[in-house]
This record gives C-alpha cells, sequence and structure tokens, in this order.
C-alpha cells in the first residue's frame, strides 16, 4: 500500500503552512501491525507551540473568523466535511497503517464520522444565539445574553480515533468561533497533519487551525499550562486529565476532559441474547478495546451467564486478527508495544489475583503488537483488572443473581462513562437509566455515538459534554447586557 503522503519530511502546520520544528527533531511512526517504521514526524519543542499559539491568537484577534457571517462559517465546516469524503480512502489507509485499525471500520467508522461531524456542526453557525430576560430591576430596563467564542482553544487528542477524535474538538470549536492549536498523539498523528492541509485547501483561513506535533510531556504541557490558551479540550487518560487541571489553573482555563472508562454491561435473564451476546463481545473487541466506553466489565444473571459467556468466547476464537488492510481482519494490533505490554501486565496480574482466563490472555503472533481477545471470571471488586482502564480486548465478566446487587457492583467504580443494559423490560430500563451512574446509558444497543446526543463522563470519566448544544456551548461563553431605555 503506498501513500504518498507517508514519504513526506512532514512538518507542523502552522500559520495556514508547513514550517520545520524549531529543534529539528524527528519521531518515527510505526506501524503497529509490523513494528516497521513508514514515516516520521516533527518532535516540536516549547518554541514551536509559542509560535503556533502565537498564530491561533493572531487569527482570533483578526477577527476573520469569529466575525465571518455564520452562513459562511457554516458552509465552510461544510465543505471541510465533503473534503473529508472526498478524500476518504487516504484517510481511512493513513489509520489503518498508523493506528492499526482494519481498514474497513476506518471507512466505515472513523472517516464518515468525521465528516459528519463537521457537517453537524456546520448547521450550528446559523442557530446561535442569546436570550431576552426579565430583571427586577426598577425602571425600563432591556436585559440579554450573547453568545462569544472563548478563543484560543488547545485541542489534544488521542491515538484510538485520531482523526474522528481531532474532528470532535476542531468541529465544535470552529462553528463556536474559536481558533485552535491541535496535537494529536505522538503514535497517531498522520490524518491530523493531513486534515490540516485539507482545511487549508478548503478556505480556512491561516492561522485557525495550527496543528503541533511531538511529545505529550512537551507539546500538550506547553499548551496546558500556556498564558495565551483559553481552553483546553482533552481526550486521554484520567492521569493527564488530572495534570491538565493543575496546569490550566495559572489563568484558568476552561476544560473538557474526555477521560477514561471502565463502562458497566448489565445483561437481564429476559435479554433478547442473539443480539445482546454479539454487542457485549463487539463492545469490547471493537478497535482492539481501544475504545474509551468499551464495555469492559460484564455482569450477567445467573441463569443465562453460562450462555452468554459461552456465545461470547466462541466470537473472540473466531476473530480474525491480522493487519488492517488485509479485508478479513476483524481485530487489528494494539496500537504500540508498550501499551500491549501495559494490557498484557493487566491480564498477568488479574490471573495473580486469582481470576481465571476463559479465553486468550496471550500476545499475538508476529513482528505487530497483537493481542488474543481475552476473557476473565472469577474477579472481585477489589482486582486492578476490575477497576482500572485497560484500554485492550479484555473483559471482566461476572454472574449475579439479585438486580440490585448488579447495580451496585456496576457503580463500583471510579468511572461513569457509559453503562449499557439488556433487557425487554421497558420499565426496568427505564428505572435502571436513572439508577447507573455514567454519562450515557445504553438500552438494548451496542455502542455508537450521535454528533445531536451529548457524550460525557460522570465522576472521573470527565467534565462536560462533546456534541449537541451542550458541545458548542462548551467552547462559548455568555455575555449579559443590561440597559435602561
Ligand atoms: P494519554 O492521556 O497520555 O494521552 C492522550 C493525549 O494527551 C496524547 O495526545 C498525549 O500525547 C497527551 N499528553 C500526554 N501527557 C500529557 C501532558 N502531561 N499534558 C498534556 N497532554 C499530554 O494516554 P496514553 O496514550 O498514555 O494512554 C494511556 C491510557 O490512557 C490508555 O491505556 C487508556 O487507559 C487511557 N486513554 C484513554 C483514552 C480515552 O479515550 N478516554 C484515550 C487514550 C488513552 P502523547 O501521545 O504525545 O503522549
Amino acid at each position: 500500500m503506498s501513500i504518498d503522503f507517508l514519504n513526506r519530511e512532514h512538518g507542523l502546520h502552522i500559520a495556514g503552512g508547513w514550517q520545520p520544528s524549531d529543534g529539528g527533531g524527528r519521531l518515527d511512526v510505526i506501524n503497529p501491525a509490523t513494528g516497521a517504521v513508514i514515516s516520521t514526524i516533527a518532535d516540536a519543542s516549547p518554541a514551536d507551540v509559542d509560535r503556533a499559539v502565537a498564530a491561533a491568537r493572531a487569527a482570533f484577534e483578526r477577527n476573520d473568523w469569529a466575525s465571518l457571517l455564520p452562513n459562511a462559517r457554516g458552509q465552510l465546516l461544510w465543505r471541510i466535511a465533503e473534503a473529508i469524503e472526498a478524500h476518504a480512502e487516504e484517510f481511512a489507509r493513513l489509520e489503518c497503517l498508523d493506528n492499526g485499525k482494519p481498514l474497513l471500520a476506518a471507512r466505515r467508522g472513523d472517516v464518515p464520522g468525521a465528516a459528519d461531524t463537521f457537517r453537524y456542526f456546520a448547521g450550528w453557525c446559523t442557530k446561535i444565539t442569546g436570550q431576552t430576560m426579565q430583571v427586577s430591576r426598577p425602571g425600563q430596563t432591556f436585559a440579554y445574553t450573547m453568545r462569544e467564542p472563548l478563543g484560543v482553544v488547545a485541542a489534544i487528542v488521542p491515538w484510538n480515533f485520531p482523526l474522528l477524535m481531532a474532528a470532535w474538538k476542531l468541529a465544535p470549536a470552529l462553528a463556536a468561533g474559536c481558533t485552535v492549536v491541535l496535537k494529536p498523539a505522538e503514535d497517531t498523528s498522520l490524518t491530523a497533519l493531513r486534515l490540516a492541509e485539507v482545511m487549508a485547501d478548503c478556505g480556512l483561513p491561516a492561522g485557525v487551525v495550527n496543528v503541533v506535533t511531538g511529545r505529550g510531556a512537551t507539546v500538550g504541557a506547553t499548551l496546558t499550562r500556556h498564558p495565551d490558551v483559553n481552553k483546553v479540550a482533552f481526550t486521554g487518560s484520567t492521569l493527564v486529565g488530572k495534570e491538565i487541571i493543575g496546569a490550566a489553573a495559572g489563568n484558568l482555563k476552561k476544560l473538557t476532559l474526555e477521560l477514561g472508562g471502565k463502562s458497566p454491561t448489565l445483561i437481564l435473564p429476559d435479554a433478547d441474547l442473539a443480539k445482546a451476546i454479539p454487542a457485549a463481545a463487539m463492545g469490547i473487541f471493537h478497535n482492539a478495546g481501544q475504545v474509551c466506553a468499551a464495555g469492559s466489565r460484564l455482569y450477567v444473571h445467573e441463569k443465562v451467564f453460562d450462555q452468554v459467556a459461552e456465545g461470547i468466547i466462541q466470537r473472540a476464537r473466531a476473530l480474525r486478527s491480522g493487519p488492517g488492510e488485509v479485508p478479513t481482519t476483524d481485530l487489528g494490533p494494539l496500537v504500540s508495544q508498550r501499551h500491549r505490554e501495559r494490557v498484557h501486565g493487566y491480564v498477568e496480574s488479574g490471573q495473580r489475583e486469582g481470576a481465571q482466563l476463559l479465553t486468550g490472555g496471550a500476545r499475538g503472533q508476529g513482528e505487530g503488537f497483537f493481542y488474543e481477545p481475552t476473557i476473565l471470571t472469577g474477579t472481585t471488586s477489589g482486582m486492578s483488572i476490575v477497576r482500572e482502564e485497560i484500554f485492550g480486548p479484555v473483559l471482566v465478566a461476572e454472574r449475579f443473581g439479585d438486580l440490585d446487587e448488579a447495580v451496585e457492583r456496576a457503580n463500583d467504580s471510579d468511572f461513569g462513562l457509559s453503562a449499557t443494559v439488556w433487557t425487554t423490560n421497558l420499565g426496568l430500563a427505564h428505572g435502571l437509566a436513572r439508577r447507573l451512574e455514567a454519562g450515557t446509558i445504553r438500552v438494548n444497543t451496542g455502542g455508537g455515538t450521535d454528533p445531536n446526543q451529548p457524550f460525557g463522563g460522570t465522576k472521573q470519566s470527565g467534565w462536560g459534554r462533546e456534541f449537541g448544544e451542550e458541545g458548542l456551548l462548551e467552547y462559548m461563553q455568555t455575555k449579559s447586557v443590561l440597559m435602561t431605555l
């Protein structure tokens, strides 16, 4: 598979064009399916970050983006959606090589999802409103609010859905009238770089979106401390999310934090198992489990536990593991060697603590960073495999007899991103939707998000919401105007 973009000497996309990194450092881009170096990216320095933030600030102050007529701003975002679609195959192939995911998954999920996100937020540009309000002041007064963009946004995204996560941050920020410095994950920066170029070709004014590649500890940390950044929009680990809270304190940046999860799936005895079993399997094995809302804890009623466990084991064993570009591949490698060791470490520690392996539990064959789809049972709520986000194809499956006890176990987590329920009893489902502690509750459906439905976490799964009007308003501030007539 040859893609010309891979052979380029990638720079940083600052102020509308490519610029070399200050220090000249490079980072290897590795294909996780083979371990081979397929390209390099710039390892940016704090001085590079300063230049990118200055470009974003200048673009914001120039006011040619935020003051662009809403209709024209919307048209440009729509054009970006169309341009992503026009380059869909290139984006999908880059994502497959860089992240390892199956090409089909990138074609069907990541790339159209990114285009849809831009298209959705294109529509919001013409729908931003304030309010008028009655106020308790003597005399004739007129009081209203207006919405203003926050300013310069640092968007820091992870490696599991690189293009999609970039779109999730860029589209609402741009719809709101903000300018952006985007820092992709160092393991998967290629589609963000290509997107910067595609957006510039669409006519996005110089400096409105800047992309700076490099390390989290350098580029990410400099951005989150930067006095000229007004907001950080972050998706990643809870650990780094907490660091960002500290770093942002200097100038009280606004934050949205989409952090980890350890999402429970509850299968009740009346569930439609023909649907629940494949959905629970995909809920953990899709994208090799590298999904923030992955259904990584499974609680199944004892009457159907054996049938459900057996069904998921069969599906796990049937998954064809391989390089993403091979058409029959269901399961790609994990993103990096380091990450695979982390996942395997969890599986080993679980077994040491007494969990029993039902299937998987080993590194895959070959040079790539493959890992077998794994299911463990016999766990207790104190084990790290039950409490911590593993971010791999690793499921812990337990039986329950009493529904209240199942809810208690499902809620016994520091995280609260998502929870799934399978039952044909609608009344019970509504009740569980209230009782389960998570930002998103799914009933009788697998994963997936919709740009019109807010997504985000409770507890240590984060702050704020992406998508919908709430997601847009995370990039805006309210100004109140009070007038005596
Ligand atoms: P991180 O949270 O470290 O990385 C996410 C992003 O933050 C990357 O762009 C990273 O850059 C950047 N970053 C890293 N350190 C800092 C910092 N100090 N300040 C600002 N930005 C920073 O996730 P990891 O890649 O280390 O993955 C570790 C675990 O985190 C996973 O196993 C998983 O459990 C969880 N995770 C959760 C995600 C989610 O969707 N909720 C997504 C990714 C990971 P760089 O890539 O250069 O390090």
